[in-house]
C-alpha cells in the first residue's frame, strides 16, 4: 500500500522507527532526499534538446530532505546489491569498449553497433547504481505541489506506525490533572440561566407607533 506523510512532519524528523520497505526496526539512520516526478508533459522539450528540459525540470522538482530517515539491514544489503549490480554494468562497459578497441580494426563496420551496446550498458549500470540511493531504497517520491512525502509498498508495521504519529501523544485521563481550584470554594453557577429575563410587552416608542408585525 502506498502511506502518505506531510512533507513538514519528515522535515522536522517526525519518522517512525522502522523502516518503510520491510517494517523492520531501524539500523541506520540517513538523511534522505525524496524527490517529485518530472510531469509528463515537461519531456516535450527533449525535442528541443537536453538543457531545455533538465531546466525546467530542476525547477519543477520538489524535494522533502528528511534528515532521519531509518533503514533496516535488509535495506542495507539491498543498497550495496544494487550498487554492486550498477558498478559491475559500468566497468562491464568500459572494459568491454577497451577491449573492442583493441581488438577491432578501426576500419570494422560492426564496432558501431557494438558501441552502441556498450553505451546503452553504461547508461543501464549507471541507472541501478542510483537506485541505491536512499530515496530510491525508501521508495518515496514527493506529491506535486510538496507539500506530501508517498511511500510505494510501504509495510504494514510501518503504515500502523505513521497513523500513530498522525494521531499524535495519547490524550491524558483529566483525572491525571489537579483541578484548577478547590470544588468546595467554586462559586456554582448554573450553566445556563434558570429563568431568562422576562420582558414586558412591547411598548411603542412614540404615541402612535405601530406594534410590528405583532398581531393586533
Ligand atoms: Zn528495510
Amino acid at each position: 500500500m502506498t502511506v502518505d506523510l506531510r512533507a513538514q512532519a519528515v522535515t522536522a524528523g517526525a519518522v517512525p522507527e522502522v523502516c518503510a520497505r520491510h517494517g523492520q526496526p531501524a539500523t541506520r539512520r540517513g538523511k534522505t532526499v525524496f524527490r517529485s516526478y518530472t510531469p509528463k508533459w515537461a519531456y516535450v522539450l527533449l525535442l528541443f534538446g537536453v538543457l531545455p528540459f533538465a531546466i525546467v525540470a530542476a525547477v519543477l522538482q520538489k524535494r522533502v530532505k528528511a534528515p532521519t530517515w531509518p533503514f533496516c539491514a535488509d535495506c542495507g544489503r539491498l543498497r550495496i546489491r544494487r550498487l554492486l549490480i550498477g558498478v559491475g554494468l559500468v566497468v562491464l562497459a568500459v572494459v568491454g569498449a577497451v577491449a573492442l578497441s583493441a581488438l577491432l580494426p578501426p576500419s570494422d563496420s560492426t564496432a558501431g553497433p557494438i558501441v552502441l551496446v556498450f553505451v546503452l550498458l553504461l547508461i543501464a549500470g549507471l541507472g541501478v547504481a542510483s537506485t541505491a540511493a536512499n530515496g530510491s531504497i525508501a521508495s518515496g517520491y514527493v506529491s506535486k505541489d510538496g507539500s506530501i512525502l508517498h511511500l510505494r509498498r510501504a509495510h504494514d508495521r510501518f503504515a500502523e506506525q505513521v497513523a500513530a504519529l498522525r494521531r499524535g501523544p495519547v490524550p491524558q485521563p483529566h483525572q491525571a490533572y489537579p483541578p484548577p481550584y478547590p470544588e468546595a470554594g467554586r462559586p456554582q453557577y448554573p450553566l445556563y440561566p434558570v429563568a431568562g429575563p422576562q420582558y414586558g410587552p412591547a411598548t411603542p416608542a412614540w404615541p402612535g407607533q405601530g406594534q410590528g408585525d405583532q398581531p393586533r
